[in-house]
């Protein structure tokens, strides 16, 4: 059985918006723009013209990056937006629903929950290391679990989902379900991705951003990686001319050789830190446990975590806890920051940590 069956019968049959033809060498009187920029004297770039219906430089730009055919890669308004577009195109409000692994991403559940799909959790445990367990998994799916997500590395736990287990996923869930790796922290983890292996499976999905390793959380940009068929829905969903013209130049500007190379010298910084942040953090007799982490952030249970938060607000240094997460009590996430801010927030332990 194929997707064909899975996807919501309004999306498998929807008559997309047909928009206005963008030749270049005519005179573009079919669209109600206006013909000059109001601003061109300031000598920014004018922005009269609506943008490319699709930025489709961008989108096989990243196709090299994720080394995929252009043919499986939709570019959206960050991740967040694939996640909403898959959860709008495979549940049926009221009767779906999609299949989470908690602690893990909470945008998961809040666009099933606009969409009126149901969440059924999966939990991860801190004694299990939060490993993902494959069988439970499975037996957690009801009949009408229409998509499993699995961040990896996930956010907050910082482990990885072995690539082995999500393609026993998607073999097991065929024609039932579509697994989707969300693997916004790939790079923090040697680049090791599943892009490559969506050709093989009409039910695996990949997400991927720039808003992490890149450096480009601001502009908004992300990927999902997939089937074609599977691609063509999103792409009918997503609204015309969705990628802003200054976003898709900056994006392709960071797209460059030089720029990322930059970008990966930043990711070996960055978990050269994360290295010294986990040795330092274990060191210290406030902390319970620091999990070890493939990402730009580590996860860690503290003695006293309010008493962590006070000395942190005190020095106004924010990381993020977990009031509403059982499983997480006391613990924070905190993100790897430059060697200044990690230093400020190992100072700030240290001294809050005494003074308690
Ligand atoms: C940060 C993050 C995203 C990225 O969201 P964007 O909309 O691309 O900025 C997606 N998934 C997870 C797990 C994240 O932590």
């Amino acid at each position: 059985m194929s997707i064909e069956t899975l996807v919501r019968p309004e999306i498998r049959n929807l008559n997309p918006y047909v928009t206005a033809r963008q030749e270049s060498a005519s005179v573009r009187l079919n669209a109600n723009e206006l013909p000059w920029s109001p601003r061109d004297a300031d000598g920014v770039a004018p922005l009269n013209r609506y943008p490319d219906i699709r930025p489709v430089t961008l989108q096989t730009a990243l196709a090299r990056l994720y080394g995929v055919a252009a043919t499986n890669v939709l570019v959206t308004r960050g991740s967040s937006e694939a996640i909403d577009l898959l959860i709008r195109a495979f549940c049926r409000a009221g009767r779906d629903s999609i299949v989470v692994t908690p602690p893990t991403f909470a945008m998961y559940r809040v666009y099933a929950d606009i969409q009126g799909a149901g969440t059924i959790a999966a939990p991860l445990s801190a004694e299990r290391d939060f490993r993902l367990d494959v069988a439970e998994t499975l037996e957690r799916c009801a009949p009408d679990t229409k998509l499993v997500f699995v961040c990896s590395p996930n956010n907050p736990t910082g482990n990885i989902v072995p690539q082995a287990d999500i393609i026993e996923l998607a073999r097991a869930r065929s024609g039932q379900s579509v697994i989707v790796v969300d693997e916004a922290y790939a790079e923090f983890n040697d680049e090791d991705s599943l892009a490559a292996s969506v050709a093989g499976f009409d039910n695996l999905v990949v997400l991927r951003t720039l808003s992490k390793a890149l450096g480009l959380a601001g502009a908004r940009c992300g990927a999902v990686i997939g089937a074609p068929p599977l691609i063509g829905w999103l792409n009918g969903m997503l609204a015309p001319y969705a990628l802003a013209t200054p976003v898709v130049d900056r994006v392709m500007e960071a797209m460059s050789a030089a720029n990322l190379n930059r970008a990966r010298r930043a990711v070996i910084e960055v978990v050269r830190e994360r290295q010294r942040m986990t040795a330092a953090l274990d060191a210290m007799p406030s902390v319970v446990r620091v999990w070890p982490s493939r990402t730009n952030f580590l996860l860690a249970r503290f003695h006293d975590l309010a008493a962590v938060l006070r000395a942190l607000h005190e020095r106004r240094i924010l990381v993020r806890d977990f009031p509403h997460e059982p499983g997480l009590a006391g613990c924070v996430r905190i993100t790897i920051g430059s060697r200044e801010e990690n230093d400020l927030l190992l100072a700030a332990l240290r001294s809050g940590m005494e003074d308690g």
